[in-house]
């Protein structure tokens, strides 16, 4: 079927803001220097993943499918 989504985050975008930690705390957490690390993809669905993504304030996370980003607004 779909290949599995990757999330990225940009380490030199990243201020710790925690928002997706928030919004995905069993994906998401806090390093130990203040930026977000992913410690399970699977573990929350997409549409929160995208949720995530959105609400991050400085744009850090983008999700990838097979090497293609995958748009965070909901696709029609
Ligand atoms: S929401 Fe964005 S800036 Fe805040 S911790 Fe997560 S990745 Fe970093």
């Amino acid at each position: 079927m779909s290949d599995p989504l990757e999330i990225r985050i940009d380490a030199e975008r990243c201020m710790g803001s925690g928002n997706c930690v928030f919004w995905a705390p069993d994906t998401f957490d806090l390093s130990e220097d203040g930026h977000s690390v992913v410690t399970d993809p699977l573990a929350t669905d997409e549409e929160r993943l995208r949720i995530a993504a959105q609400g991050c304030p400085v744009g850090a996370i983008t999700l990838w499918r097979a090497g293609a980003e995958v748009p965070l607004e909901e696709g029609s």
